[in-house]
């Protein structure tokens, strides 16, 4: 279980929406870009990396992260006026021309994975294996909308009377506002942005304060691929000011939002009632994330999954598995293989190699976590397990209660954030009142025959973002896909890591407004339509 290799074709799965493969590094090429040196034993067997000489964590441990500038509610109007003006040239470009600028992007951004890599590691704390997989998921987002793009945009033409002729174009809105969260910090940042772009809107783009830097290295990047400066402007700020400012602007046609419920809730009534056109907001939110698990599941299987879906990326992923739901029958076998697995885990810092568990964003996060968790043992939740913290990160801890949580000063003197992967047992599904949004699982059984109940009983918390499903019995995946109101349904695997053009990925009710990011139909939430009807 522990986060020893990454596949070397994780770096590979591009090749899905990429049109040659000759450019491409070899696996073993790969490997030791990533893992640094291989060494073999006498039988040429078992290998081992000497991860001192891997260039990404060479890289990463050199880093030195440069936050840009912030601007402020002030700096909004005149920007958003440059972008507006700026729309109508980018907008009169061919679509193809655009979708050439988003794969040039796409190849610049696989060609720097190096300080990208890094610079998601340092700044975002994510592992090794979450940076690829992030890099690899920006790099789908521009090729995929590139190929979406060029398909939707073409002029339709459309029957009617000799005499007549009638077609539909399809041609940008205006000024998108893009607003994304810390979590996914290039990916869902880079999804949002050039999906609007491809589609002929200008962009003002505003990533969350903790990672701004990724940001800025992205946009450098789409600007140097040949996207206007007038097309696309970063606007690193807060969210309560700049990012209010941005959609309260008249001039913004439509906003494009990942993040919390409660801020997509804000943003949605701040849109009713401000000046301008009336514009489309798309909103991806959390999630109460439930896998239902029966007897005759595979308890190896499930126990991978759920350690993956439940405190990979330190459980700071909207898809993230919160609740588990055993059947009575197989609970003990279960939590037995579960409670060993999460003693293997290892809890580090991103840029130690043998990492599983790295830091949470900030000191403001493992403060509401600890809260949180203590609000599930008020409410009657048991202890079930915890993992150990490493002999290492005990020493070096500031003071205090470090029973949940701790935090010690990395090698440049940052603070790092830890909490402790942790699963209570509760009594039932509507015990489950908010989202954790962090390594903690939540345990409830169930009976056999109760599984209609139990379906509704997680409909009812109201999110519908991601559920697993853990059986071995024909149909019944089937019908508890049909029966839950989620977006992503995964059957005997993990409920993470949804591909671009593969797993269409978001949610419904609470989770978000749809259409799904990386899926076929996102882009026709932005652009306009219009019918010409020629009597010639
Ligand atoms: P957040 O607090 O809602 O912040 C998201 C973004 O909104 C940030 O850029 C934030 O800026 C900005 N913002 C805050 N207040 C605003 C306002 N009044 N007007 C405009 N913008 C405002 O969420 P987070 O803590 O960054 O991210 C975690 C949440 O995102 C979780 O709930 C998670 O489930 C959800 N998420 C959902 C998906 C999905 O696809 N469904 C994917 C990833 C994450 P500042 O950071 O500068 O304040």
């Amino acid at each position: 279980l522990a986060n020893q290799h990454v596949a070397a074709e994780d770096l590979l799965v591009s090749p899905l929406w990429r049109a040659e493969e000759t450019a491409l590094p070899r696996p073993a090429e790969i490997y030791g870009y990533l893992h640094g040196e291989c060494r073999l034993n006498s039988q040429g067997m078992d290998m081992t990396y000497d991860t001192e000489r891997s260039p990404v964590l060479a890289a990463a441990r050199a880093l030195r992260v440069q936050t840009p500038e912030e601007i402020t509610a002030e700096n909004v109007d005149p920007l958003m006026h440059t972008l507006h003006a700026g729309q109508v040239r980018w907008d009169a470009l061919p679509v193809e021309r655009r979708a050439e600028i988003l794969t040039q992007a796409a190849d610049l951004l696989e060609s720097r994975r190096e300080p990208m890599l890094a610079l998601v590691m340092r700044e975002a704390h994510k592992t090794l294996a979450d940076a690829v997989a992030e890099l690899r998921e920006a790099v789908d987002f521009c090729r995929y909308y590139a190929i979406q793009a060029k398909a939707l945009m073409r002029k339709e033409v459309l029957p009617g009377p000799t005499g007549e002729a009638n077609s539909l174009n399809l041609r940008g809105r205006g000024v998108f506002v893009c607003i994304s969260p810390w979590n996914f910090p290039l990916a869902i940042f880079a999804g949002q942005v050039v999906a609007a772009l491809v589609t002929g809107n200008s962009v003002a783009a505003k990533p969350a304060e903790q990672t701004m830097a990724i940001a800025q290295a992205f946009v450098e990047l789409l600007w140097e691929a040949g996207v206007p400066r007038d097309a696309l402007a970063l606007m690193p700020g807060a969210g309560e000011t700049v990012g209010a400012a941005l959609t309260e602007h008249p001039l913004t046609a439509g906003v494009i939002f990942t993040g919390s419920t409660a801020v997509a809730r804000h943003i949605h009534q701040s849109l009713a009632v401000k000046d301008g056109p009336i514009v489309p907001l798309i909103a991806e939110t959390g999630g109460i994330n439930a896998m239902i698990v029966d007897s005759t599941a595979l308890a190896e299987q499930v126990v991978d999954a759920v350690i993956a879906s439940a405190f990979r990326s330190a459980g700071q992923r909207c898809s993230a598995l919160r609740l588990l739901c055993l059947q009575e029958e197989c609970a003990d076998e279960i939590l037995t293989m579960l409670t060993g697995a999460m003693q293997e885990l290892v809890i580090g810092p991103a840029l130690d190699y043998a990492t599983d568990v790295s830091p949470v964003i900030d000191a403001e996060a493992q403060s509401h976590l600890v809260e949180q968790i203590g609000r599930i043992g008020q409410g009657g939740g048991k202890l079930l397990a915890r993992t150990a913290w490493p002999a290492a990160l005990l020493e070096s801890a500031r003071g205090g209660d470090t029973s949940l949580a701790l935090t010690i000063a990395d090698d440049q003197q940052r603070d790092l954030h830890f909490v402790a992967p942790c699963a209570y047992a509760i009594n039932h599904v509507s015990q489950v009142r908010e989202e954790i949004f962090g390594p903690v699982l939540q345990v409830v059984t169930w009976k056999a025959g109760q599984i209609d109940a139990l379906i509704d009983a997680i409909n009812a918390l109201g999110f519908g973002l991601t559920l697993g499903v853990q059986t071995r019995i024909d149909g019944r995946a089937a019908h508890i896909a049909a029966r839950s109101r989620c977006g992503n349904v995964y059957v005997n695997r993990n409920m993470i890591g949804a591909v671009v053009g593969v797993q269409p990925f978001g949610g419904e009710g609470l989770s978000g407004t749809g259409p799904k990011a990386g899926g076929p139909h996102y882009l026709l939430r932005m652009v306009a339509e219009q019918a010409v009807s020629i009597n010639t």
